[in-house]
C-alpha cells in the first residue's frame, strides 16, 4: 500500500476533518493491512461449537458476539465448512450493522440494497429464521449473488427481489418493522482492502453518491412501520455521504428521530462536520462511526432512526402441517409429498408452498404480497416438479438438518471424499438406491444421487471448486 491508491483531494480533506495529529494516526492505519474476519452461522452452529472445530485460529471482534477476526494468510472461502454455510466472510466492522439493526424472531425486516448478503445473513441469523426478511438489489447480477449466498446460509424465511424500491411501497405499505439501507457510497472505507475503489473516487462522486442515498432513504421511509426502525450504513467516512445525509433527511422527515448507537468501537458522528443550517438541532452525535485508527477493521458509518406512532408488535406466526396448498395441482403436491415421504423423516415444516413454472418454493409470506414485483426467489426453494417426479434443490439441502434426511453420506472434514464432492466428482457409495445428503462433520452440503454403489454428484455446477 501506497500513496498512489489516495487520491489526492481524498487525503487533503481527511487531513482537513481529523486535524494534524488524528490524519497521522488514521494514515498510518491505512499502512497496516486490513483485518480479515468472519461470523459465524448461529442457525447452523452455536458459537462455541464452532469455536471449538474452527479450522482457524479466532479472535473476538469486540461489537458482534458471532464475529471473529482470522489471521490474514487463511482463504476461508476455500474450506468445506465455508461451503456447508457456517460462516460468512464480512469485514469486521460491516457486523455492527446487524447489531444495530438487532431484528427479533418473527419481525419483518427488508435490507434493501442488500447484495452480495453480508447484512442479510447476519439479520436472518439474529431472526432465528423467523419472520420475514425481503432481501431486495436493484442490480441483476448481484441479486442472483445474494440468493447463492442465502441459500448457503439455510434459511426459510425470505425472498430475494430485484426491484426499484418504489416499486415496493404499493406493496409494503409500512409493513416492516425493520427496515435497512447499506447504501451504494465512494467506499473510502474499503480503500485499504481494495484500492481499486479508490481510483472511482471525486468531489463528483461524493456529490453523485450523497444524492443518490438521500433518495434511497426517501424512498425507504415509507416501508417503515409506525415505531420501527430504519438504519442506514455507509462503509465511507465522508460526512457528505454520512451525517449531511441524515440532517436531510430528517429535516424532510420529522416523524423520524435519531436513536443513540452504544456500541464497542463506535465512535459519535459528527455534526461540527455538516453546514450548522443543514444540521440544526439534529443530534447527529448519535449516529455510529468505526475508524481504522481506533478499531481493528475498514470503518463504516451508521444511523439508527425510529418512526413515531404506537408500534404493534407482530405475534409469532404458526407454521401450519403441512398440506396441500389451495390451487395446486393434486399431482404436483402428490410427487413433492410422496419424494418427501422416501427421502426424509418428515415433511420440511415451511409455509405457504407454491408452484411457480415448474419450481416449488415455500413462500414465508401471503405471496399475493409479491404481486408485480421482480422476484428472483419467491423463497426457499424446495425443488422441481417434473415428468419424473420431484427433483429436490440444492437450497433445500442447506435447509434441512441432516437428522431429517433418511439416506446420508457423512463424511469428516479430512476425508478426501468432501473435496472430491464439491468438486463434482461421483463416488463409490454402498446402500439403497435414492436421494443422499452429503454432510461434514453433521453439515449439510448437498445432494447426490445414489445409483447401485455410485453416488451420482449434484452438487450444482456453478458452485464446484475448481481449486
Ligand atoms: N448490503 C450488502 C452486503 O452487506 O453485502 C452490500 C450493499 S452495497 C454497499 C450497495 C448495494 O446497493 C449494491 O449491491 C447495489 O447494487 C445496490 N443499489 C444501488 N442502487 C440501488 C437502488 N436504487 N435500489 C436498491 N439497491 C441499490
Amino acid at each position: 500500500m501506497n500513496d498512489r491508491h489516495f487520491p489526492e483531494p481524498y487525503m487533503l480533506q481527511m487531513r482537513e476533518l481529523l486535524g494534524e495529529a488524528e490524519f497521522t494516526e488514521f494514515y498510518d492505519a491505512l499502512l497496516q493491512p486490513p483485518a480479515s474476519a468472519i461470523r459465524v452461522n448461529t442457525l447452523k452452529v452455536d458459537v462455541e461449537t464452532f469455536r471449538r472445530i474452527a479450522p482457524f485460529p479466532l479472535e473476538p471482534v469486540p461489537w458482534c458476539p458471532e464475529g471473529f477476526y482470522i489471521p490474514n494468510d487463511v482463504e476461508p472461502g476455500k474450506h468445506p465448512y465455508h461451503a456447508a454455510g457456517l460462516y460468512y466472510v464480512q469485514e469486521p466492522t460491516a457486523m455492527a450493522v446487524g447489531v444495530v439493526a438487532n431484528p427479533q424472531p418473527w419481525e419483518w425486516v427488508a435490507d434493501l440494497a442488500a447484495a452480495p448478503g453480508g447484512k442479510s445473513t447476519h439479520l436472518l441469523a439474529l431472526m432465528g429464521d423467523r419472520g420475514f426478511l425481503l432481501a431486495n438489489d436493484i442490480d441483476r447480477r448481484r441479486t442472483t449473488v445474494l440468493a447463492q449466498n442465502l441459500e448457503r446460509w439455510g434459511a426459510r424465511v425470505w425472498v430475494a427481489s430485484n426491484e426499484r424500491i418504489e416499486n415496493l411501497h404499493p406493496n409494503f405499505p409500512e409493513a416492516f418493522d425493520t427496515v435497512v439501507v447499506d447504501a451504494p457510497c465512494t467506499g473510502e472505507g474499503m480503500f485499504r482492502r481494495n484500492p481499486d475503489v479508490a481510483d472511482h473516487w471525486s468531489p463528483r462522486a461524493v456529490k453523485g453518491n450523497a444524492g443518490r442515498q438521500y433518495h434511497l432513504l426517501n424512498a425507504a421511509a415509507p416501508l417503515v412501520k409506525p415505531g420501527g426502525f430504519l438504519v442506514y450504513a455507509t462503509c465511507t467516512f465522508n460526512p457528505t455521504e454520512n451525517e449531511a445525509v441524515i440532517a436531510r433527511f430528517l429535516h424532510e422527515h420529522p416523524e423520524f428521530t435519531l436513536e443513540p448507537i452504544e456500541l464497542e468501537g463506535a465512535s459519535p458522528g459528527r455534526p461540527d462536520w455538516v453546514a450548522p443550517d443543514l444540521r440544526g438541532d439534529i443530534p447527529l452525535e448519535h449516529c455510529a462511526r468505526f475508524w481504522p485508527h481506533k478499531v481493528r477493521g475498514e470503518g463504516h458509518f451508521i444511523a439508527l432512526m425510529v418512526k413515531e406512532g404506537y408500534y404493534r408488535p407482530r405475534h409469532p406466526l404458526n407454521i401450519p402441517e403441512p398440506k396441500r396448498p389451495k390451487g395446486m395441482p393434486r399431482a404436483v403436491w402428490d410427487a413433492y409429498k410422496t419424494w418427501c415421504e422416501v427421502n426424509l423423516t418428515e415433511m420440511p415444516r415451511v409455509a405457504g408452498v407454491m408452484l411457480v413454472g415448474e419450481n416449488l418454493y415455500a413462500c414465508p409470506i401471503n405471496p399475493g404480497r409479491l404481486q408485480g414485483l421482480r422476484i428472483l426467489r419467491p423463497g426457499l426453494w424446495l425443488g422441481q416438479v417434473k415428468h419424473a417426479g420431484f427433483i429436490p434443490d440444492h437450497a433445500l439441502a442447506m435447509w434441512l438438518r441432516p437428522e431429517q434426511v433418511k439416506r446420508r453420506l457423512d463424511l469428516t472434514v479430512d476425508d478426501p471424499r468432501v473435496v472430491a464432492y464439491l468438486r463434482g466428482e461421483q463416488l463409490a457409495d454402498s446402500g439403497d438406491d435414492g436421494w443422499v445428503l452429503v454432510t461434514v462433520d453433521g453439515f449439510s452440503l448437498g445432494w447426490g444421487k445414489r445409483v447401485r454403489g455410485v453416488l451420482k454428484n449434484r452438487y450444482p455446477k456453478h458452485l464446484r471448486w475448481t481449486w
